[in-house]
């Protein structure tokens, strides 16, 4: 085994990037493991119109580049790989990776955010920054005019349509069955809302049009009629869900039902030493500007605390 880390962050999206910068400038030589989807949510999307600083807007991607050159300008490492077990019952932590090399560090900051349900059609994957999206707030601005589709039934589809409704045409919910889980007062704002058509007992089949490079079209399906027919969209939001990336330390952090780091103060888990985050924590904001600020917060804790320790 290698020499002792003084922290290692796992993730490399907005958090993870901003937590690097931040711990690198304080010269602890951050150790950047990138995780299964480098850059995280933002290397998913296109224009990213609504972080500070950038009036023209910037692509997701290349924000996130920037700020992974601003770490490694600092001194971050970055690798490539994930880490499948972490054995945080004793400092330093061990971390192993999927070859199963094993890392040494004194703090860790998880940063591992939290991926999107998706269908999992087939074309989604495709068409994802090309009408399918999964980020109202991030993508609504270029449907103005447009026939939008929101699928869910729970509070976030809710939220989505809403605030979709501000740019589309129309806003048609689809929902597989005909009960919601969303909260009563979010599903009569959007029942009230005279854009949003709600399409119930219904499950989309195919996403149109691959061929075309962007979203046409839906084939959708009524589950209770069985018929089958296909809906003119230009922006496709799903709106099913987020899975926080909390698998390898189940057993260890205090998460919640829904498998969310619980937050033991600031940037703080039921840990000494461990820090989080970003979306693998926060289930209410999930902005780009806020797991950056998050990242920020977990940097300076561990910081303090390895001066504490006499690091
Ligand atoms: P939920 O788990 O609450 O709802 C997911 C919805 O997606 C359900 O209606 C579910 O259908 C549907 N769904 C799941 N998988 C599929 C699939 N494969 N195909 C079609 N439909 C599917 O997730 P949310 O993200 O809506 O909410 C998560 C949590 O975050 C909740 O606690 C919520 O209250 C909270 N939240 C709060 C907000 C606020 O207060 N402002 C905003 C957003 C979220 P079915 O019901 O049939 O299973």
């Amino acid at each position: 085994m290698n020499s002792i880390h003084n922290v290692v962050i796992l993730g490399s999206g907005c958090a993870g990037n901003t937590a690097a910068i931040y711990s690198a400038r304080a010269n602890l030589a951050p150790l950047v493991f990138e995780g299964h989807e480098p850059g995280g949510q933002l290397s998913i999307t296109t224009e990213v119109e609504n972080f500070p600083g950038f009036p023209e807007g910037i692509h997701g991607p290349q924000l996130i580049e920037n700020m992974k050159q601003q770490a490694q300008r600092f001194g971050a490492t970055y690798r490539h790989g994930r880490v499948v077990h972490a054995d945080l019952g004793r400092r330093p932590f061990t971390l192993t990776l999927e070859d199963d090399e094993k890392i040494q560090t004194r703090t860790l900051i998880i940063a591992t955010g939290a991926s999107a349900r998706w269908l999992g059609l087939p074309n989604e994957q495709k068409l994802i920054g090309r009408g399918v999206s999964s980020c109202a707030t991030c993508d609504g601005f270029f449907y103005r005019g447009k026939k939008i589709m929101v699928i869910g039934g729970g509070d976030s589809a809710m939220e989505e349509a809403n605030f979709l409704s501000r740019f589309g045409s129309e806003v048609a919910l689809v929902h597989r069955s005909a009960a919601f889980r969303s909260s009563k007062i979010m599903l009569e704002r959007a029942q009230a809302n005279p854009k949003i058509v709600f399409i119930m007992n219904t499950v989309v089949e195919d996403i149109y049009d691959v061929s075309k490079n962007e979203v046409t079209g839906v084939k959708l399906r009524n589950v209770q009629t069985g018929e089958v027919y296909d809906r003119e969209v230009d922006g496709f939001f799903v709106a099913i869900g987020h899975i926080p990336n909390t698998k390898p330390f189940a057993s260890q952090l205090d998460l919640d039902a829904d498998g969310y780091v619980i937050s033991h103060g600031g940037a703080r888990t039921n840990i000494t030493g461990v820090f989080h985050a970003g979306d693998v924590q926060d289930r209410t904001y999930r902005q780009a500007i806020t797991a950056s600020g998050a990242g920020c917060m977990a940097a300076i804790e561990v910081e303090r605390f390895l001066e504490t320790e006499g690091h």
